[in-house]
């Protein structure tokens, strides 16, 4: 018998037994939800990125997806500068990058929210006024946010409701108050105003 053959069969015979021990496991599709790669530990985090910005009065937290497969907040910004033509640029207070154009879970802090000016996000007026508007770079539609995304977004409404005072009935989706999808029609928002959710 050739030396090859006899790695073949030896091989063979390996897999075999590997199989029947149990130890192989076909590949399966492990839903997102059920991944805990970020427990609530950034919250301080986010603390000590914002606690040292003066806040105005705020009602409302809005929750918008990109509807974009990627993307960051100064994509957005140079979207809404060049295109919609706003002087203040990106209209969201918050971006929350999903890997693709910026980092996975990755907060960034819009110059609407350093100026504490009112956002363009809402399409309805005292919204854009007096709610903090917060973009999660995604389409929900068709696919979901991450662990982290999610992660991130769990510790930054608790951080904002803390520092603003605003109550949970309070943290919304644009589509309460507006006809569009927007987050998206997977984005798990029972589950984030659970708040002992992990991500
Ligand atoms: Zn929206």
């Amino acid at each position: 018998m050739h030396c090859k053959e006899k790695i073949y069969i030896y091989l063979s015979f390996l897999a075999s037994i590997i199989f029947l021990s149990g130890c192989y496991a076909p590949p399966t599709f492990k839903p997102i939800t059920t991944t805990v790669k970020h427990p609530k530990k950034e919250a301080p985090y986010i603390g000590s990125q914002l606690d040292h910005y003066f806040v105005r009065d705020w009602k409302y937290i809005v929750i918008h997806h990109s509807a974009s497969v990627s993307g960051c907040a100064a994509e957005f910004d140079r979207f809404h500068r060049e295109k919609r033509g706003w002087e203040n640029g990106l209209g969201y207070h918050f971006v929350i990058g999903n890997g693709c154009g910026s980092d996975d879970g990755k907060i960034e802090i819009g110059g609407r929210w350093i100026n504490q000016i009112d956002g363009a996000h809402a399409g309805v007026q005292e919204y854009n006024h007096s709610g903090i508007g917060i973009c999660l770079v995604g389409n929900f539609n068709e696919s979901y946010p991450t662990a982290a995304q999610m992660a991130s977004l769990s510790a930054l409404v608790e951080y904002l409701q803390e520092r603003c005072r605003i109550p949970s009935e309070n943290v919304i989706m644009h589509r309460h108050f507006r006809e569009t999808e927007c987050p998206g029609r997977n984005f798990p928002y029972y589950k984030l105003l659970a708040k002992t959710a992990r991500w």
